[in-house]
């Protein structure tokens, strides 16, 4: 089968390699389509991933085969799996703590992903696509399950003002997240044009360009002199956080997203004085169910990211190059695999 190979830093290779086979408990999935995820091309730049691994942990695909011991899932079923699996059995776990899991099995990340035309997984991860979610759509499932687990994790409560930095794709799903959990404003910051009319459309009260405007000065403004009661983080550059820590309302919560990389110099004098929360989030797992159907519900629209569908061929190579450079244009890429 073909599948999209991490070689190292910088190499990404599509080639021939065997198909998986489920073993006592997995099952074996057809994949439709696999997003680009901000992480893999951390990964491609960065190294982060084993070489040889399959990269793809935001797909959706039937189920092409079920291994031993699977009960409840058949041949032809169209899922999506968590990309974060739990064991179940380990102290983190059974204290509920599932995602600080002492054996935690990401699909993509620990293990081959579904960048390929197969994937195998264990048959615990998987959600039921409905009828009335596309396979495009489910590969916006996993995405959409981190936002998710962001904002409900976030101190925001209803009628609060906040501001997303960064309108990729998870900025873009986090604006509507927020907007979902009864924030009276959303203030999106993001230097992409195609990016700030995207998060226009989706709903945010104000685009404002960190590069144009001066951010303390207009949020300022817009929250009434006091400032955002929570600053959602959804890139992986540096100097948003350390800004972010002098715009927040006292007592007010800077929530990670991104994934910054690089270690950040901030003012943590401003931290004490201004009893700052900070706080960061993965992935979602619980989040799964109530992200399909939220989906499924036309309550948040995933279709808007896509702004690529590419077959898998070498031309995923040369995507994650151009989506390494700024100025790429591009939201979210999807790679179609039938
Ligand atoms: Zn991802
Ligand atoms: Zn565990």
């Amino acid at each position: 089968m073909k599948a999209a190979v991490f070689r190292g830093i910088g190499e990404i290779e599509v080639t021939d390699v065997p198909v998986p086979e489920p073993g006592p408990g997995e099952v074996l999935i057809k994949v439709a389509c696999c997003g680009i995820c901000g992480s893999d091309l951390e990964a491609f730049q960065t190294g982060m991933y084993e070489p040889g691994l399959i990269i793809g942990h935001e797909f959706a695909g039937t189920i092409g085969e079920v291994g031993p011991g699977v009960t409840g899932w058949r041949v032809g079923d169209r899922v999506v799996v968590g990309d974060l699996i739990p064991c179940g059995q380990c102290r983190a776990c059974r204290t509920g703590n599932l995602t600080a899991c002492e054996n935690i099995y990401m699909i993509g990340v620990t293990h081959d992903g579904g960048m390929a035309e197969y994937v195998k997984a264990p048959a615990v991860g998987l959600h039921r696509l409905p009828e009335g979610v596309s396979m495009r759509q489910g590969a916006l499932v996993e995405p959409l399950t981190v936002a998710l687990h962001g904002v409900r994790r976030s101190r925001l409560k209803p009628g609060d003002r906040a501001v997303v930095m960064g309108a990729g794709p998870i900025g873009l799903l986090t604006l509507q997240c927020v907007r979902l959990a009864g924030a009276r404003s959303v203030i999106v910051t993001e230097v992409d044009p195609t990016r700030a009319a995207l998060a226009s459309r989706l709903g945010a009260t104000v685009v404002l360009n960190p590069l144009e405007d001066n951010l303390s000065v207009s949020l300022s403004e817009l929250t009434d002199g006091l400032g955002p009661d929570v600053i959602f983080i959804c890139t992986g550059a540096p100097e948003p956080f350390a800004e972010a820590i002098s715009l927040v309302r006292k007592g007010g919560q800077i929530f990670l997203l991104g994934l910054p990389v690089q270690p950040v110099e901030a003012d943590f004098f401003s931290v004490v004085m201004g009893e700052l929360s900070i706080e960061g989030s993965l992935a979602g797992w619980a989040e799964f169910p109530a992200a399909i159907d939220l989906i499924a519900q036309g309550r948040v629209d995933v279709e808007a990211l896509v702004s690529h569908e590419v077959p898998l061929d070498e031309g995923v190579a040369e995507w994650f190059r151009r989506l390494s450079a700024p100025g790429s244009g591009a939201v979210k890429v999807l790679v179609r695999i039938e």
